[in-house]
């Protein structure tokens, strides 16, 4: 049995739908349907959710509502009509869409979230209707009724465990369950969303729920890259890649499956396949505990911008009991929450990300350090991006980090600091934001062509 997850971009127009109808149909194991909201349908377009925001902004300001209502309405409108949807889902969409601008905005912290949440909730009514048109025994399914209960945090709900047990019981369903993704009931019945992106999130809670066989998340490419196509041209697309691999590949930007979507799979021990909406019969990418193909020793290339290196160096730092953690009390004070630290006998670099700092806390945190710590040396870098090589194989091979740095010396790529964790899955290189685009393709070439 399995549980297939679709994308905003496979569910934007009645198009795509009828791809996502035929997968279905395809494949009678394919019992829980987990959707997004409808996505763009071409680069100019706007997705369903961030019209929702607008919406919201709309609502806060007191403006006018209606044409927004309208212009998600009629997305819906436009899926559903080559497919005789019955009326009466179209009616209670609309209705549903007005019923927002009724909520109270003052004091109610699941406002946002509810707005946000109704993109995936209108659409899985429509698909469940889209379904039943077309004569599938299929229902659409509230994640309050599945059991989907998540922790109070707006915007970045988490799951309770509970839910799984709650889930399981619908694993015979007679029917065919279309759940709303991104979103689950905290347990005062409030709309909680996961973090953006997060129906991937729910796809795979479902799929630890009722034990599937395999979680399919089907979007709009044929696998994940092994870099990214905005530097290589045409990169190779994985065939497996490890659940670790998967970790520090999307913490370092690779973006087509979200990352907090990996543990529950990964703790259920459930295959997830990446598949395209437009090329089904395409294998995909999928990810798994151990990998079988060791062919190659790295799997990926990914990177990250945005980062400052904090540089703090003091002779005999070694021997002072309790540096470390008298510099990372600073940084709680100052609320700031860091990457990596990596440190010499004399010196420890930190790394966070530059979206937490502004010219005045940078300032006041600079001074605080120099106060309290008394460092020979102190500065801040800023514009620095994090280039991550990734892959397994590399524990069991010799050389990976000298091929790795002997491609960023020949392209005089300065490296301004190197991490690699005992675990050996990856080896990660802070560079200027400059080079990026240069670091990413001399590494892809050093192990991929
Ligand atoms: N619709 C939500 C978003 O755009 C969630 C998702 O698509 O997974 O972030």
């Amino acid at each position: 049995m399995k549980v297939a997850k679709f994308g905003g971009s496979s569910l934007a127009s009645s198009g795509q739908v009828r791809k996502v109808l035929n997968i279905v149909k395809a494949d009678p194991a394919r019992r829980f349907v987990v959707v997004s909201a409808p996505g763009k349908r071409n680069p100019e377009d706007i997705k369903v959710t961030d019209l929702l925001i607008e919406l919201y902004h709309a609502c806060l300001e007191n403006k006018e509502t209606d044409s927004i209502i309208q212009t998600i309405y009629n997305r819906y409108q436009a899926i559903g009509a080559p497919f005789k949807v019955d009326e009466s889902i179209l009616k209670q969409i609309y209705k549903d869409l007005q019923s927002l601008t009724d909520m109270p905005i003052e004091n109610n912290r699941h406002f946002y979230d509810t707005v946000l949440a109704s993109g995936e909730d209108n659409n899985a009514k429509l698909i469940a209707g889209v379904f039943q048109a077309e004569g599938l025994k299929a229902r659409y399914i509230n994640p309050k009724e599945l059991g989907l209960i998540v922790t109070d945090e707006p915007q970045n709900a988490r799951i309770l465990p509970k839910s799984y047990t709650a889930i399981y019981q619908w694993r015979n369903s007679e029917e065919i369950l279309v759940i709303p993704g991104f979103f689950g009931y905290t347990e005062e019945g409030e709309v909680c969303t996961f973090s953006r992106g997060g129906s991937d999130i729910s796809g795979a809670i479902v799929a630890a729920g009722v034990k599937a066989s395999l979680y399919e998340n089907f979007t709009d490419v044929d696998g994940i890259f092994a870099a990214h196509p905005g530097y290589i041209h045409c990169p190779e697309s994985m065939t497996e890649v490890t659940y670790r691999e998967m970790r520090e590949l999307a913490y370092a930007g690779f973006s087509v499956f979200h990352e907090e979507a990996l543990m529950p799979s990964f703790r259920a021990k459930i295959p997830v396949v990446i598949k395209n909406t437009n090329n089904p019969q395409h294998p995909g990418t999928r990810i798994t505990t151990e990998r079988q193909n060791h062919d190659s020793p790295v799997v990926g290339i990914a990177s990250d911008g945005g980062f400052s290196m904090i540089y703090i160096s003091k002779y005999l730092m070694n021997r002072e009991v309790g540096f470390t953690l008298r510099v990372l009390e600073i940084l709680k004070a100052f609320g700031l929450n860091y990457e990596h630290m990596p440190s010499g006998i004399d010196d420890i670099s930190i790394i966070l990300r530059a979206n937490q700092l502004n010219p005045e806390l940078e300032e006041e945190l600079m001074r605080k350090i120099a106060y309290e710590i008394d460092p020979d040396e102190l500065r801040i870098t800023h514009d620095l991006t994090m280039v991550v090589v990734v892959g397994e194989g590399m524990k069991k091979r010799v050389g990976s980090m000298a091929e790795s740095t002997a491609a960023l010396a020949r392209k005089k790529i300065n490296i301004e600091m190197i991490n690699q964790g005992s675990s050996e899955v990856s080896i990660m290189f802070v560079i200027h934001k400059d080079r990026e685009q240069d670091a990413i393709r001399t590494l892809y070439y050093t192990f991929f062509e």
